[in-house]
């Protein structure tokens, strides 16, 4: 009899439940895929939300994760991008760039891809992963770079970038607000600087995260535990917001979007809602606004990179905390409790 080799992960064993594991290692299982070892990943908010049992696809067994920086281990005979030893950045999104949705860089809808690592096919926590239709997927880490900064563009930075600030269609001079300052949040305010708004109002309910705010360049901060946000807003301009961020997902937090957007003016939403909210319909059909809502296609992760190589982005700001992998379950815990610990995004390094 033998036995396969083994890795370690992060295994989800149904809700509440999960354990640094020893199983086998992924292997190639289309000519598309590459493996990849995983140099550096973390834990996201929707990993969370996985664990406490609000995404029901996801089944027990599976391994969690979809950010990370990695070395190329072996190609499939179709990848013609990336050979062994390459270093790469892998996208949360997996598209295959040639179907309908492809073409049309929703690479979030792929017929064969879309949000599927450590969703509905085993992610990125792990010592090796398998990443499929590698040529689309991966992107090449310029040399020198700092892979730990890097991490941050697998997922937050082309979510807050494309999702907030390309949907709400930041301009310059524009008035934004951000509800939520958590790390989809900063990398909606990050970006939207870009486009050099007027002001960038960041709301939440957490002091030492808009503190932290205002040193990445939010120009006022309002702690929504202080009273009625939207008369706050309301009060400190001209009649609302151009651009609101939703970065929550939760309806109170889409509520204050919608009270503070004035007329013309955008709301972008992020946050990842697991109700209905309460569409003020009768209010807002006069007021010429915008609606918009998505997944991350990381389309945008090209540019995104050059503005980190030119310096223009500095994501590594965001990473508050970093363990290694036989941490892997402290990682989660400091997560888990992100205001206590004053965390934002946490580094697990394969060591
Ligand atoms: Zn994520
Ligand atoms: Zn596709």
């Amino acid at each position: 009899m033998t036995h396969s080799p083994l890795m370690k992960a992060l295994v989800y064993h149904g809700p509440g439940e999960k354990s640094w594991d020893s199983v086998p290692l992924p292997h190639i299982s289309k000519p598309t895929d590459a493996i990849v070892r995983v140099v550096k990943t973390t834990i996201c908010g929707t990993d969370l939300h996985i664990l406490k049992g609000d995404v029901p696809a996801v089944t027990k067994g599976r391994i969690l994760g979809h950010e990370g920086i990695g070395i190329i281990q072996e190609t499939g005979d179709a990848v013609s991008n990336f050979k062994k030893g390459d270093h790469v950045l892998i996208s949360c999104i997996t598209s295959c760039g040639k179907c309908e949705y492809c073409k049309r860089q929703m690479y979030a809808h792929c017929e064969d891809g879309g949000w599927i690592l450590g969703h509905l096919i085993d992610g990125t926590q792990a010592e090796y992963v398998r990443i499929p239709h590698a040529d689309n997927s991966l992107y090449h880490v310029p040399p020198g770079e700092d892979e730990e900064a890097l991490v941050m563009l697998s997922d937050i930075l082309p979510t807050g970038f494309e999702i907030g600030v390309l949907y709400g269609t930041v301009k310059p001079g524009d008035i934004v607000a951000i509800v939520g300052a958590g790390p989809v949040g900063m990398a909606a305010l990050l970006t939207a600087r870009f486009f050099s708004p007027s002001e960038i109002i960041m709301i939440d309910v957490d002091e030492s995260r808009l503190s932290m705010a205002k040193k990445f360049g939010a120009t006022k901060t309002i702690n929504s535990a202080c009273g009625n946000v939207a008369e706050i807003v309301l009060a400190q301009t001209k009649d609302g917001v151009d651009v609101a961020i939703e970065a929550v997902g939760m309806p109170q937090t889409f509520d204050i979007c919608q009270n503070i957007v004035r007329p013309g003016g955008h709301i972008a939403n992020i946050g990842v809602h697991g109700k209905s909210v309460d569409f003020q319909i009768q209010k807002l059909w006069i007021q010429n606004i915008t609606l918009t809502t998505g997944l991350v296609n990381t389309n945008t992760t090209p540019m995104l990179l050059k503005t980190v190589e030119s310096k223009e982005l500095v994501p590594g700001n965001l990473i508050t905390h970093r363990f290694t992998f036989d941490q892997f379950l402290k990682a989660y815990d400091v997560f888990g409790n992100a205001a206590a610990e004053k965390a934002l995004k946490v580094i697990i390094s394969n060591t």
